[in-house]
Order: C-alpha cells, then structure tokens, then sequence
C-alpha cells in the first residue's frame, strides 16, 4: 500500500483494494461488449501499470494501426505527467521542488493547472495538494502509524499553503524534525493524466471513441460504434466482488470514485484511511466512497472526488446539485446517497440492490 497515486506500481498492487476495484471495473466492462460482434466493433485494449495503478484504454476505431499508435501516444502523454507530478519518484519535477521545499521554484504546467482548478471549482478549503509530510506520518505504505498531537501540528504547519508567484511557489513555513512540507498531487494528478491521453487518443482521428480508467478515475471520448453507452461499475467499499452502482452515459464524461479502502489501517478499531482533511490532518470521517460523474474533466472530476469525500454526504449532495453533477455516496453508516445528474439527462446512475 503506497499513499499516492503516483507511487510505485508493485507497492499498490500487492492486493490491495485498488486492484479490486480494478476489477470491478473490468466485471462492468465485460458485461458492455455484446457476445459476437464484429471485430471492427471490438475495441483495441491495451492494459498497462501506469500512475501507481494499473491503467487500461479500450479505444474503437478503422484502422487498427493507427488506433494503435494513437494509444502509444496516449501512453507517452500518461508517463510525461508522471514524470512531472509524481512526488514519490525521485527524479520527477515535484520531487525537486520538494527537496529544496523554502526556495523559489518554477511549477510545472501540469502543477499550475491544478492549482487553477483548485480555484475554480471553490474547494481549497477541503482539497490541498500541500499534505504531503501529513500523508507521509501515517506510513500506509508500511505498518502504519498513527500520529501524535504534536507530529499532526508540527506538519500541518508546514503544509500550509505556499507562497505562489504566478507560476513559481515555495513554502514560507520552518521545517520541523517530524515533518518537511511538500506538494503532493496524488489527488488529481491521475485525472490530469487521463485528460491529457484523452486529447492523445482523439488528436489525429483515428480513434471515433475511447474509455480510458485508472480505476478511480474514468474518461471516455466519443462513441462506441454501436451507439451502446459507456458504462462503468462501483464497487462496495467494503467488498470489492459487489457492484453497488453503475453509471451510463455516451460521448465525453468523467467519473471519480475516492474511498476509504484505498490506503487504510486499522488501529484500535479505528480505521485510518489515506483522504486527510486539511484543517485536522486527520482521515475524512463521514464517508466511505464517493463517486462523481458528468460533463467534466478527468481533472474536475478527480479533484472533486477527493474534496466532496473530505466535505462529506450533506455538503457534497448540495455541490453535486448545484453544479450539474450526478453523485453517489456510501456513508460511513453504509447509507447510500444518489443524485443523478440534473443537467444532463443523459448520464444515468443506478443503483445495484444489495
Ligand atoms: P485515489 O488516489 O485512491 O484515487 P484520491 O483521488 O481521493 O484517491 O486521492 C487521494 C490522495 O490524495 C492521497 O493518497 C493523498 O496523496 C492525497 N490527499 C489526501 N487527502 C487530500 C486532500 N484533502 N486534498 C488533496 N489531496 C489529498
Ligand atoms: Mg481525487
């Protein structure tokens, strides 16, 4: 178990619930291939690890060559924003920033981008990408560990927001022995990935229509070719062979699922969980999966995800609404909250009966 979504691949699929969730997923994507169709109607799959998970484009489309190339370029664009995003590899842009945390830095685009959709879409307040030596006190990738007052104090002061000047940033806040301050995008750096493979798979025309997943986020583009929606599964957070709801929609959408049952331990009966809301640096208490789905970005709907969880069901039901958007939440009394997409009739989200 790693605490990003950029972290290494072996760490996050040695059983742990993201690969089940993967599979879930793979359960509703099977049941979408009607049995004996042409192979023109087939999509070409192509699965790879990728972003800390495992990352899989089914992409339709004339000529196999070129589908097939525009899937290549897809990849390179997947493992460009990695390279640029992923705090935990050593050699990426962010991992030279945090390693020299208190002096000016140039923000990568990728970087500036989020931060402006921060903005726009109103969440800093649940959502910071500046949590980094927070999610690192917990160890999720190792034996867990459950922080004192102190540990939680002292990183919280350093994740607080750093300076930003245009596109250059740098912490303002004094290391502490326990804790350095640093950017982790982990919570949307998966869904700024999968757009940018999205425009990928669509820039030379070859391919009429794509789902790519990373397994907590989704994109799709364009349209199968039998005109059958795209469809994408839910699992229950707490037992990754259910389906608990199933979302529809065809052309371009984006869906985002963010649980508790990602990166978790348990200590004293208490489950500590990887989604960390920034005013206590403590695990968002309240829900246990929350998914979102509509006409946005992968981006949108990835940051979304993490923030609507930390905002839990009440406030996250009023967003969703406001903004047009369809979601669904098992709450942390395994109570489920749906509400369908108002401005786009199009999207539909059902409910599996338990
Ligand atoms: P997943 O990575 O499992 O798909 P999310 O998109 O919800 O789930 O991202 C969770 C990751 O984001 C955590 O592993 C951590 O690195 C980071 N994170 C945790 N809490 C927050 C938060 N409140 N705001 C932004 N990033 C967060
Ligand atoms: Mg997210």
């Amino acid at each position: 178990m790693r605490t990003s979504i950029l972290a290494a691949l072996p760490a996050r699929t040695e059983g742990t619930v993201l690969g089940r969730r993967f599979f879930a997923l793979a359960i509703a994507l099977t049941l979408i291939t009607p049995a004996g169709c042409s192979s023109a109607d087939k999509p070409i799959t192509v699965t790879r690890p990728a972003l800390g998970t495992v990352v899989t484009i089914n992409a339709y489309g004339e000529n196999p060559r070129d589908v097939n190339a525009a899937i290549e370029d897809a990849f390179a664009v997947i493992s460009a924003v990695e390279a640029e995003l992923d705090a935990y590899s050593a050699t990426s842009t962010i991992a030279a920033i945090n390693a020299a945390p208190f002096e000016w830095h140039a923000l990568p685009a990728d970087a500036v981008e989020i931060l402006d959709a921060i903005e726009r879409l109103g969440v800093a307040e649940s959502f910071s990408p500046t949590l980094l030596g927070v999610v690192k006190l917990y160890d999720f990738g190792g034996d867990g560990h459950v922080p004192t007052e102190g540990e939680l104090s002292a990183a919280l002061q350093t994740a607080s927001m750093p300076e930003r000047d245009d596109d250059r940033v740098r912490f303002l806040g004094i290391a502490s022995s326990t804790a350095e301050p640093g950017l982790d995008f982990g919570g949307a750096a998966k869904g700024l990935a999968l757009d940018r493979a999205r425009d990928a798979l669509n820039a030379k025309g070859a391919v009429t229509g794509a789902l790519v997943t990373a397994g907590s986020t989704t994109v799709t583009l364009g349209s199968k070719p039998d005109g059958e929606p795209w469809r994408v599964g839910v699992e229950d957070p707490r037992d990754a062979t259910v389906v608990r709801m199933t979302a529809e929609w065809t052309g371009n959408g984006a869906l985002s699922t963010s649980g508790d049952y990602q990166h978790y331990f348990e200590h004293n009966g208490v489950w500590y969980h990887h989604i960390l809301d920034p005013k206590t640096g403590t695990p968002a208490r309240g829900t246990r999966s929350l998914t979102v789905v509509g006409r946005f970005s992968g981006l949108d709907s990835d940051i979304l995800s993490t923030a609507l969880f930390v905002d839990g069901p009440d406030a996250a039901l009023a967003y969703a609404t406001a903004h047009g958007l369809g979601v669904y939440i098992i709450d942390s009394e395994g109570r489920t909250h749906l509400a369908s997409a108002p401005a786009d009739s199009s999207i539909s989200l059902s409910e599996q009966s338990e």
